[in-house]
């Protein structure tokens, strides 16, 4: 069955009385080469999970070359749609849910315990961002997580902590591993068409993480804070987020780390990051 071509997609679509839905992000990839290349990614895994298999051409993909794939996939509509296209792939499972209320330790405990699972997915562009933050701050094992994006968010998740188009994103995942944008894909290349091209982006998880947090929620809520007021200096923005602390507080930490008191969340290292949120975080304590 080949998922990419044109005139199958649409006897799918027809045959199940679907159509592509935007608010679910449906944008299906029509490239077998672009499709290939995302699977390959996850070299050396035993249990890729995907997030939003679609019609299942990357899951088939994946089927083929790993011994388990558990897909995740929100829209009702594609579950009878998944079941004809994966009938031949005994070990692709597929859920039906939501992955920002799925409990994905629960799902994948066998997986994790036997090791090698990475992520794989054809993101949804509306929800990016926060599926992104939550595989970051789940602190679950994965070895890898491909992620295909818009590509002006693959940038800044390659941007590294500290430089230019850095964001909270940006920092969740310098914190949790290295990222690479593999390539990028032009426009043309899914059904529908988005307005924008997207690239493909994967992150390699630390193992052993080089920057250890006395709290990695203050961590992540330090991070967010820093970069919830974009035009505000990082003491602004932190007052904002942690209104139990004193402003004049913040300018101590500030002072203390060495840095300048104008200075913008997005000038700030990992390492920088983490001595702050564990000021933060001793001072909520004490
Ligand atoms: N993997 C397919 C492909 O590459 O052609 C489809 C990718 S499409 C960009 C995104 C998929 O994610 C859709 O199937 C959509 O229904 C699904 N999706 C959207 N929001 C989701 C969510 N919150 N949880 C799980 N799946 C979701």
């Amino acid at each position: 069955m080949n998922l990419c071509d044109m005139k199958t997609i649409r006897d799918i679509m027809s045959i199940f009385h679907l159509s592509a839905k935007k608010e679910f992000g449906q944008n299906f990839l029509t490239d077998a080469a672009v499709v290939a290349d995302i699977a390959d990614s996850a070299e050396g895994a035993h249990t890729v999970l995907e997030i939003g298999p679609g019609l299942g051409v990357l899951t088939r993909e994946l089927a083929v070359r790993y011994p388990t794939v558990k897909a995740l996939e929100i829209d009702d509509k594609l579950l009878p749609v998944l079941k004809y296209t994966l009938n031949d792939m005994p070990n692709a499972r597929v859920i039906h849910g939501d992955v920002m209320e799925a409990d994905l330790e629960e799902l994948l405990a066998e997986d994790f315990a036997a090791g090698g699972v990475s992520v794989c997915a054809n993101l949804p562009y509306y929800i990016t961002s926060p599926i992104l933050m939550k595989l970051l701050e789940s602190e679950l094992p994965f070895d890898s997580i491909t992620v295909m994006v818009q590509k002006e968010v693959a940038l800044r998740l390659c941007a590294g902590a500290g430089g230019k188009d850095c964001g909270a994103i940006t920092v969740a995942v310098a914190y949790r591993g290295e990222a690479e944008l593999l390539f990028t894909v032009p426009a043309d290349r899914f059904y529908p068409a988005p307005k924008v091209d997207s690239a493909v982006v994967r992150i390699r998880l630390y193992k052993q993480k080089p920057v250890v947090p006395r709290d990695e929620d203050t961590f992540f809520a330090t991070v967010r804070a820093a970069f919830s007021q974009r035009r505000k200096t990082l003491v602004n923005s932190l007052m904002t987020g942690f209104s139990q602390i004193p402003k004049e507080r913040f300018a101590d930490f500030i002072a203390e780390l060495g840095l300048r008191p104008d200075i913008r969340g997005e000038k700030l290292t990992v390492e920088q990051f983490a001595a702050l949120s564990d000021l933060i975080y001793t001072e909520i304590h004490k």
